[in-house]
């Protein structure tokens, strides 16, 4: 079959393969979008959207039976049909949304795997279409780690974990990463007995060893057993999942959640076809401008290596438009940050001390205990700490890491300090408002004094 033309073709509906697919039809461009699962991407379908509606009620109650020790008791009843079915609704809205959007600016979409079949030409779905610009939002899935015995056993993973409609009574979670520790918070407070296996030395190793240790007791104190640092193998029975550890312990489940890394979703797409590269893990290669190493072609997102965030791959959209354009922006060009949004949450931006040294900087780090912080006080929300790191010289901003309530809100104060260029003097001579969390700023700067 003769290959059609088009303007742009977009592989992937993620989150930057969609506003781009919108904003070149809107211009008048012919674009062709090829999606082989759900329109929106991981973070709509699977990912962000639904893990943080089912963290909104996980969170109330963890917060409700917490309001006993300031003098108010809660008969916390959970309905875990009715938090599942909410957190159907809420996908699903946005999943419609993302397919209006599309069809409004008339993006003709395919539901089927691409694949290169020639330069810029891809195929899919019995559809076959040629351009000058290919953008690859192809993202990535999760990968299984080599536990012995896991693969033959039914487990769960991001994919499929929010099309249960109620929850087993008992869960081992594999991985100590953020999305492990977020639903394994989150699956304790919905009532469920769970272990969470993590095989390597630290839960969360870029993260400041102390920062990790904060979110480890806030599990273990609402019953998660954290099990670190063990080599595990898994077996199967009649309705029942078994974990042997390296100690001898044995752990019993009804279910196993996996999510323990991801892989890119470069196999089906048979990159080589269009001289795309891929580098030694298998995501896209690309140059500091988001090109592959086709002309024509770009990649965005997961499946370039980016950081693993929405914001992330919805930034990267913004670049390629720019540089498709004739812009110069790079990937590179802002301040990242992001949050583990377990209770209390874990925010960070820029660097943290260890990165800071690996990259040669000489620099200066404050530490300000919540213990010592009026608002937490008054509302009992001690744990935690805020950490600043600045360079010892120029007095920039490197980075900060903040542990407590909501500090993924929290780190937006420093990450536009950063993003604005001015120094910690500045956040210092700020005077924020009393009692709030945001005071505890400024009051970590004035320890450089
Ligand atoms: C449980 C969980 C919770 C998360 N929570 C957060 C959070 O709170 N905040 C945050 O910032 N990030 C979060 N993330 C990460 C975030 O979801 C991802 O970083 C983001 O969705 C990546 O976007 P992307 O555009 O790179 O790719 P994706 O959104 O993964 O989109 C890629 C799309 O490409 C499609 N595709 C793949 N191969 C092909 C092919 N050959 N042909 C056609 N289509 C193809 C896929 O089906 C998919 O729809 C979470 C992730 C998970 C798993």
């Amino acid at each position: 079959m003769a290959a059609q033309t088009a303007d742009l073709i977009v592989v992937g509906a993620g989150q930057g393969g969609v506003p781009l697919a919108v904003d070149f039809a809107k211009a008048g461009k012919r674009v062709v979008l090829f999606e082989r699962k759900h329109l929106g991407g991981t973070c709509v379908n699977v990912g962000c959207t639904p893990s943080k509606a089912f963290l909104a009620s996980a969170h109330n109650a963890g917060r409700a039976r917490a309001a006993a020790a300031i003098g108010v008791h809660c008969d916390v009843r959970l309905d875990v049909p009715a938090v599942m079915k909410r957190v159907n609704a809420i996908r699903g809205e946005w999943h419609d949304g993302v397919e209006k959007r599309l069809r409004d600016a008339s993006v003709q979409i395919v539901m089927a795997e691409a694949h290169f079949v020639g330069e810029r030409t891809l195929e899919g779905g019995g559809v076959t279409v040629k351009a000058p610009i290919v953008v690859l939002d192809t993202g990535t899935s999760p990968a299984c780690p080599p536990i012995e015995g896991l693969s033959e056993v039914p487990y769960f993973t991001n994919e499929t974990f929010f099309d249960q409609t109620n929850l087993p009574r008992r869960f081992i979670v594999v991985g100590g990463g953020y999305i492990g520790l977020e639903l394994g918070q989150g699956l304790r407070r919905l009532g469920c007995e769970v272990t969470i296996l993590e095989t390597g030395k630290r839960l969360i190793p870029r993260e400041d060893a102390d920062a990790t240790e904060v979110l480890a007791k806030a599990l273990r104190d609402d019953g998660v057993d954290l099990r670190v640092g063990r080599q595990a193998t898994c077996t199967h029975g009649p309705g029942e999942v078994s974990v042997r550890l390296d100690d001898g312990t044995e752990i019993k489940a009804d279910a196993i959640l996996v999510a323990a890394g991801r892989t890119p979703n470069t196999g089906a797409l048979d990159c080589a076809k269009s001289g795309v590269e891929l580098d030694e893990r298998k995501f896209v290669k690309t140059d500091a401008h988001l090109r592959t190493t086709c002309k024509g072609v770009y990649a965005l997102g997961e499946v370039a290596g980016q950081p693993a965030f929405t914001h992330v791959s919805w930034e990267d959209y913004r670049r390629v438009k720019a540089v498709i354009e004739g812009g110069t922006r790079t990937k590179d060009d802002r301040v990242l940050a992001y949050c583990t949004f377990t209770e209390p949450q874990l925010g960070r931006v820029g660097m943290n001390e260890e990165e800071a040294r690996r990259k040669g900087r000489d620099v200066r780090v404050v530490t300000y205990q919540l213990e010592d912080d009026a608002r937490a006080i008054e509302w009992n929300l001690q744990r935690g700490f805020y950490r600043l790191v600045v360079d010892a010289k120029s007095d920039e901003i490197l980075g900060a890491t903040l542990v407590g309530y909501e500090a993924g809100e929290f780190v937006h104060t420093i990450l536009a300090h950063m993003e604005a260029g001015s120094t910690w003097r500045v956040l210092e001579r700020s005077v924020h408002i009393h009692p709030t969390f945001n005071e505890g700023l400024p009051s970590l700067a004035r320890k450089l004094l």
